[in-house]
């Protein structure tokens, strides 16, 4: 346990985890940043990135998380690499407990920037394929062995299913988008892209019914998607992009914690609902680093 009180802990290394972090730091503040995956956080999934301010040309998802990597080396700002997994408000001490698996660390002010998780489709099938690593929720899990001339079934109809559609076509593997509605519910500008794709075929009232391996082979590497309407689709991988709701950690015992003194902060996509986009969670993370480090400043 360390003993050591940090005057702000950032759980989250994504956008707005960064942006607070890299904010904090221009105020001589500090902060301890814990991730328990890749500092960038989500945008690792993003195709094309072509809407954050500065980049015309847009950038992919990948780039744009290293350069938030880079950001953060740059300015020698350390994350630790921690799932953290309860966090305590010592109403006494007035401080933070926020614990990993196998560590403790106390701080002064919290900042959430969780993000999100996506949704499961909850029906049969599903855990089978994702034993057997042939269902995935984000392409940045998918093996890079699995993805050459691959089959790809995408079930969702909206931005992400779209985008992950025209990243995944990018290594000529072939992209069948089903969703359940009548009309896709994503950017026109991504429609179109996908509609002119060779790689890649929306196929729209098509809700998926039930999941499994086919012809019970066990062995086998593919998987089998059985729709209302009777028909089936057999497919090498399987990506479910069905929405993503708030990755939160928090607890009971944090809803002591005094609302008028602002000690605690939820950031970025882990608040936005409808309205999770980089800038956002950027600005969100920037915003709250001023607030803190006018407290802790008293400027
Ligand atoms: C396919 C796709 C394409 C997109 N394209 C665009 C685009 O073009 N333009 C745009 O503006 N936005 C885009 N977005 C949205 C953008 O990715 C998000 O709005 C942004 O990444 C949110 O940043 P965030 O920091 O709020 O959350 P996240 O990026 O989700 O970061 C949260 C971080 O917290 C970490 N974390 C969670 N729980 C814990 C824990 N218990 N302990 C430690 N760490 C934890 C996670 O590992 C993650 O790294 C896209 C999203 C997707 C999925």
């Amino acid at each position: 346990m360390s003993k050591k009180i940090h005057d702000v802990a950032i759980v989250g290394a994504g956008a707005a985890g960064c942006a607070a972090a890299i904010q904090l730091k221009r105020s001589k503040i500090e902060p301890i940043v814990f991730e328990k995956e890749e500092i960038g956080g989500l945008i690792w999934n993003a195709n094309f990135v072509e809407n954050y301010l500065g980049i015309p040309f847009g950038v992919k998802g990948t780039e744009f998380a290293r350069l938030l990597r880079n950001h953060l080396q740059f300015l020698k700002i350390e994350v630790q690499k921690e799932e953290i997994v309860t966090i305590k408000w010592d109403k006494k001490k007035e401080l933070f407990q926020i614990a990993s698996y196998e560590n403790e660390f106390h701080s002064k002010y919290l900042i959430l920037a969780t993000g999100t998780e996506p949704k499961k489709l909850a029906i049969v099938g599903e855990n089978q394929l994702i034993e057997k690593e042939i269902l995935f929720y984000e392409p940045k899990n998918i093996p890079s062995r699995s993805l050459s001339r691959a089959h790809i079934a995408i079930i969702g109809g909206g931005d992400v299913a779209f985008d992950y559609a025209l990243n995944l076509s990018r290594k000529n593997n072939h992209v069948n988008i089903f969703h359940r509605g009548k009309k896709s519910n994503c950017l026109p500008l991504l429609y179109q892209r996908a509609k002119d794709s060779k790689y890649i075929v929306i196929r729209p009232n098509k809700n998926v019914r039930q999941l499994g391996i086919p012809d019970m082979q066990q062995s086998s590497r593919k998987a089998l998607l059985e729709f209302a309407d009777g028909t089936s689709y057999m497919a090498d991988l399987v990506l479910v992009a069905i929405g993503r709701k708030p990755n939160s950690i928090i607890n009971t015992k944090l809803f002591q914690v005094p609302i008028d003194k602002e000690y605690l902060f939820l950031i970025g996509d882990l608040v936005n609902s409808n309205f999770r986009q980089l800038s956002i969670s950027a600005g969100d993370g920037i915003k709250t680093a001023m607030k803190i480090s006018s407290k802790i400043n008293k400027i």
